[in-house]
């Protein structure tokens, strides 16, 4: 029987791990990694990843070490003051976004974050009122 946390090391997010692929980098960590998304939908579009191998959101919250797992988190949570987006900041807000398998709209099977602001983002959801 195959794991539902099946985790196929070609995809883009752990050729930038293994740096086969150049990124932006906005901050690293000893177990995560933040840089700028290469089609950006808002002026700062931030993908925070672990640096471990985990498909999705479900698999990282299951899985990854505490340790780990505080590191993402804090790492996340830093990205906003560093872009100027914060609440009360030199910002006005953001939307942090984590798009899981088909239904999710996911096309890269390594988790990440989305951390988009810098604009008004409109309703949460195409096709809903708001
Ligand atoms: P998902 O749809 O899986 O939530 O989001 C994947 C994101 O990765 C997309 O927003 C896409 O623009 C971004 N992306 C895909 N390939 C690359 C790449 O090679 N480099 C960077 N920086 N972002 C990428």
């Amino acid at each position: 029987m195959t794991s539902k946390h099946e985790y196929d090391d070609q995809n883009i997010f752990a050729k930038i791990l293994r740096g086969e692929i150049p990124n932006d980098k906005v901050t690293e960590t000893e177990h995560s990694l933040a840089f700028k998304d290469i089609r950006p939908q808002a002026p700062v579009h931030v993908l925070v990843i672990p640096k471990g191998s985990y498909v999705d959101f479900e698999h990282f919250a299951a899985e990854a070490s505490d340790e780990e797992i505080v590191d993402f988190i804090r790492t996340a949570g830093r990205i906003s003051a560093e872009t100027g987006i914060s609440r009360g900041g030199d910002g006005e807000g953001f939307r942090v976004i984590a798009n899981t398998s088909a239904h999710g709209g996911q096309e890269v099977d390594h988790f990440h974050l989305h951390i988009i602001g810098g604009r008004a983002l409109g309703p949460m959801l195409s096709g809903s009122e708001g």
